[in-house]
């Protein structure tokens, strides 16, 4: 049988396609496994936290005016395995103090175990999700989620008629919003503005 392997060692030949994306194939994976980007450490997207971030391939909301339409593609990066998560998180021990999702929500239980393995290293965790709610499953392993999909007309986070919201979870449930931190700081907007405008997982 012809079967070509990708990062996370599965045949990509003979997985379902995605449909709906005329600028995209997307393949489905299946559950419990996604790739990633390799981790960067970030200091403005999680305010008050020093974070290592992952941005998860495969987003499937295709957002008009993505600018990141690169990461549509579940096949890219490497796969995010608990094993290479976990020697990430013992290489950075010390220097930061939460992690960063940017998407993965579309496979939960992968998202879940990771959350899980950062919570157990003592870690701060946060989602950046394109949907407005987050499944039962990662709530109680979050402490901090950004919501909402990017809409062009009305801007990121840091613009007052933003639909993106920042909360707080406590407890699996959603316990106040912060979305002012993102607003309330002039230096922090302009740099914000320049990171990856169009994406939820920055902050436009
Ligand atoms: S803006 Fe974010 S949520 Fe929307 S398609 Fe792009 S990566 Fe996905």
């Amino acid at each position: 049988m012809d079967m070509t392997f990708d990062a996370c060692g599965i045949d990509t030949k003979h997985l379902i396609f995605r449909s709906g994306s005329s600028s995209s194939r997307r393949l489905k994976k299946p559950a419990g496994q996604f790739n990633s980007t390799s981790a960067n450490i970030v200091f403005q997207e999680l305010p008050n936290h020093i974070a290592l971030a992952y941005t998860i391939y495969g987003c499937p909301l295709a957002c008009e005016g993505c600018h990141s339409t690169d990461t549509w593609n579940a096949s890219q990066g490497q796969c995010l395995t608990d094993e290479i998560f976990k020697r990430d998180l013992e290489k950075y021990q010390g220097l930061i103090n939460a992690v960063v999702f940017f998407g993965g929500e579309w496979q939960p239980y992968a998202l879940q175990s990771k959350l899980i393995l950062a919570q157990q290293h003592g870690l701060t965790t946060c989602l950046y999700t394109g949907l407005d709610s987050v499944s039962r499953l990662l709530k109680p392993h979050l402490n901090f989620v950004k919501t909402g999909r990017w809409v062009e007309s009305l801007g990121g986070i840091q613009s007052t008629t933003s639909n993106q919201r920042f909360f707080e979870l406590k407890h699996g449930q959603f316990s106040r919003e912060l979305t002012h931190l993102f607003r309330e700081d002039p230096t922090n907007t302009l740099s914000l503005n320049s990171t990856i405008q169009g994406a939820h997982h920055a902050t436009a």
